[in-house]
Parts: C-alpha cells; structure tokens; sequence
C-alpha cells in the first residue's frame, strides 16, 4: 500500500460502516474516505434503534450474531466509559406469559449460557417483581449484561475519531454510479467523482442496490420492515425501571414489542414489525412506487408472505389500531391501556430476503471483485458493530496487501 491516493471507499455513515472505518483508519488514514448519502451520519437504522446494548442471549451459538454480539457488546461498553458517552448496564427481563413459551424461554437460557452470559437468572412468576414491579407473567429470564445507549452519539464520537486520524467522512455524498477500469474504480456520487481500489458497502436499506450499482449480483433483497414507537405517559413510565421483552416467536428475527428506558430518561413500546411501503418508509404515509414495485416483483417476498401472512396481518392490525397494541402490551404490562401511548418515532430494518423466502437470519458478508458488501447486518448490528468492524478490516485488508 503506498502513495496518498484513496485506496478504500466505504459506503454508508451508519454504526457499521464507520466501525469498519475505525478499523481500517489506523492503517489507511487519510487513504480511506466514507461517504454518506444524507447530511448527517446515523439518520437510518442507526439514528432510530431502541438503543439497546444486545447481552448476545438469542443468537444461535457459533453464528456471526453470536459471536460478535458477545465481543462487541463488551467493546462497546468500554468504548462508551472511554469517551464518556452516557450508557447504563441496566440489564432486561424477559417476561414468558403463556404456556407454550416456556420451551422458547428455556432455549433463551440455553443459548445465553452457551454464548457466555454469565448474568442469568430463571425467575419465577413471583420473582419477576423483584427487577420489574409492573411486570407480570408466568416466568420470566433476567439478563444483567443488558444496557442502553444512544446510538447517535456513538456514532458521533466514531466520527470524531476518525476525522483524528486523518478520515473523512463526506456528507451528502450519495454513490450514483461505479465504473471499473484498470487504475481502479471511479465512483461517482452527487457530491464529486472519487476513485479507489475497493469499496465496502455498508449501505444498510440500499445495500442491495449498491451491490448492483457496482456490476454485482446481490445474493439476496432488502425488504424494510418498519418499526413502530409509542411512548408511555409519564404516569406508566415511572412504573418502568429497564427493559421489559417478552419470550420472541424463535422462527422470526424480529424481538416483539417491548417496553424500554432510554438512557435520556423516556420510556418507549415498540418496535412492530410492519412491510415498509418505501426503504425510507417511516409511517405509512410514506410510498415508494419504485420501492414497492422492487419488493412485490421479488419471489423471495410472495414465498415469504405465504409463510406468515397471519402474522403480517396481526402486526399490521396492531400499527393501525392502538388500542390492540396497548392489550399486546398489556400482557407483560397489566393496566397498560390505548391512553397510556403516544406515537412516537419509528425505524425501518434492512431486512434481507431470500429468493427461497426465508429472512435470514445472520449477518451476510458478500466479496466481489473490488467490493466487500455487507448484505444483511440488522440487530444486534449497533451492539455488534465494533466488531462487525474488525472483522470486516480484517478482510479489506488482506485485500490490499
Ligand atoms: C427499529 C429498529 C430497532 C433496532 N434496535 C436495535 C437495538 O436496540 N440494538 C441493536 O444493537 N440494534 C438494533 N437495531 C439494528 C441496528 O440499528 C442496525 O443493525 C444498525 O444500525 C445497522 O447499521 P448500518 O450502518 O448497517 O445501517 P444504517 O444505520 O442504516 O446506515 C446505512 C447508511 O448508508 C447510507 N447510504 C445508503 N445508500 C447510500 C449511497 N448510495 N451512498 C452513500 N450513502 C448511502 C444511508 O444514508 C445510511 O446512513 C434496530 C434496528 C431498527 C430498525
């Protein structure tokens, strides 16, 4: 690797793409440059999470969730003590309030025990009150690595970081074009022309697309599936000292709405998980004819729709109708009611389908030919991210030698 010019570009100013450029920046410095489409870094998935620091309880043991959840969640908390970000280690509780949850919830324990959680606690119904005491069910899981952070300004201070280092990060530059030649790639994007040796895709809800953009075959399609909030009034909020998640149904990737402290103090519901009508589909009123054309002429989302259009149908039901989504709340949460909740924010998740129709699962990792894209990085991604980062480095730079 010699000479000042950009060997490395990086596509997306989320948690992911500027993690892997904290990673690449002590060798590459002012040769790495990131790009951002919007004005400011962190305004998709990153900006608008639950702000939830994953323990890794879920993940299927030896999976890149699994893994990387469990080292980047420690890394994350002893970056946040580093630079003084506001976090807390408040821990969660998963509340089984059904019979036939009782399985799923031991095979959370399970897998938390084989990802290396050493915070767990099996709660009876009686117990459940001793960490939450609006909380109610039949029994419950308690996982003490849990915490809260604002993602924005992790995402913040990576910037900073970086620009110490030498790297950029150009805002408003949205990647329009890649043309190939033998000195390397010349990028074209709406805020000038740049050219690099390889280029890494972080581009979360348009990952697919940049795959394309750069003459590659995208192994799978982003479908966005967007999260609704509600915030409690502050009467229910008080009521609420961390994080309150019910038992997920284990054939999806989605967690289930729960109730979380943020680190400023409010307290939310949410997310849902409804079909976006646009990537940047942040209510309903939000429509992309382009977007919806892209998801209803792909396969993989009819096979897709075919296995869970029940569920589809709940969630959508509940997004329309508060007063269905406070008695959903209300199973872990009595007395919660449709007065208790005012919309709030939502997210869209990146999710990626494939043409068989399955969501998948874990982070996917595609290498072309001048490319490393990153196809699939939904949650725990932001807990993840810092050695979601290393990981991908690791690849880019064994690239360049
Ligand atoms: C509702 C919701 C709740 C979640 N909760 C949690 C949680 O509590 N904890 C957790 O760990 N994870 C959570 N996640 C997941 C986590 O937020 C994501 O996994 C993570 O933010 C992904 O980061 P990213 O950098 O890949 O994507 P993004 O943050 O979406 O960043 C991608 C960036 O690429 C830019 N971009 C796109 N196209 C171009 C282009 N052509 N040119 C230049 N730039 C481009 C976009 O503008 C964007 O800024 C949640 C996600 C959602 C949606």
């Amino acid at each position: 690797m010699t000479g000042q010019a950009i060997q490395v570009v990086i596509v997306g100013g989320g948690i992911v793409g500027l993690a892997t450029a904290r990673a690449l920046a002590p060798a590459l410095g002012e040769r790495l440059t990131v790009l951002e489409a919007e004005a400011r870094p962190a305004e998709h998935q990153t900006g608008n999470n639950s702000g939830v620091i994953h323990s890794g309880l879920y993940y299927r043991p030896g999976s890149a969730k699994a893994t990387t959840c469990a080292s980047g969640r420690e890394e994350l908390y002893g970056f946040c003590e580093r630079h003084e970000i506001p976090h807390r280690r408040c821990g969660k509780l998963v509340v089984a309030t059904r019979q036939r949850e009782l399985a799923a919830l031991a095979e959370l324990e399970r897998r938390g025990r084989a990802n290396g959680l050493t915070g767990l606690r099996r709660l009876t119904a009686e117990e459940l009150s001793e960490f939450e005491p609006a909380a109610a069910g039949i029994a419950g899981l308690h996982v003490a690595e849990t915490g809260i952070v604002d993602y924005r300004v992790v995402a913040a201070k990576l910037v900073e970081r970086l620009a110490a280092r030498g790297t950029r990060l150009r805002t408003g530059w949205r990647l329009t074009g890649v043309h190939r030649d033998s000195a390397g790639q010349r990028l074209v994007t709406t805020g000038g022309e740049l050219t690099c040796r390889l280029l890494v895709n972080c581009a979360g809800l348009q990952c697919d697309r940049v795959t394309r953009l750069c003459g590659h075959r995208p192994e799978v399609r982003i479908v966005p599936f967007r999260g609704e909030y509600h915030r409690l009034i502050e009467a229910q909020a008080q009521r609420v000292r961390a994080l309150i998640y019910p038992v997920p149904d284990p054939e999806l990737p989605f967690l289930g709405v729960h109730v979380s402290r943020h680190i400023d103090g409010s307290v939310e519901a949410g997310p849902n998980a409804v079909l976006a009508l646009a990537r940047h589909g942040y209510s309903w009123a939000r429509i992309s004819p382009r977007d919806m054309v892209e998801t209803l002429t792909y396969p993989g989302f009819w096979r897709l729709a075919s296995t869970w259009w029940r569920t589809g149908v709940a969630e959508t039901w509940r997004s329309l109708n508060r007063a269905a989504m406070a008695r959903e709340l209300s199973r872990l949460m009595p007395g919660l009611q449709r007065r208790d909740l005012l919309p709030s924010g939502a997210g869209v998740r990146a999710q990626a389908v494939t043409a068989d129709g399955r969501l998948l699962d874990d982070f996917l990792i595609q290498e072309e030919p001048g490319a490393v894209h990153v196809l699939n990085a939904p949650s725990p991604a932001a807990t993840a991210s810092l050695a979601i980062g290393r990981v991908i480095a690791k690849q880019v730079l064994a690239r360049l030698a």
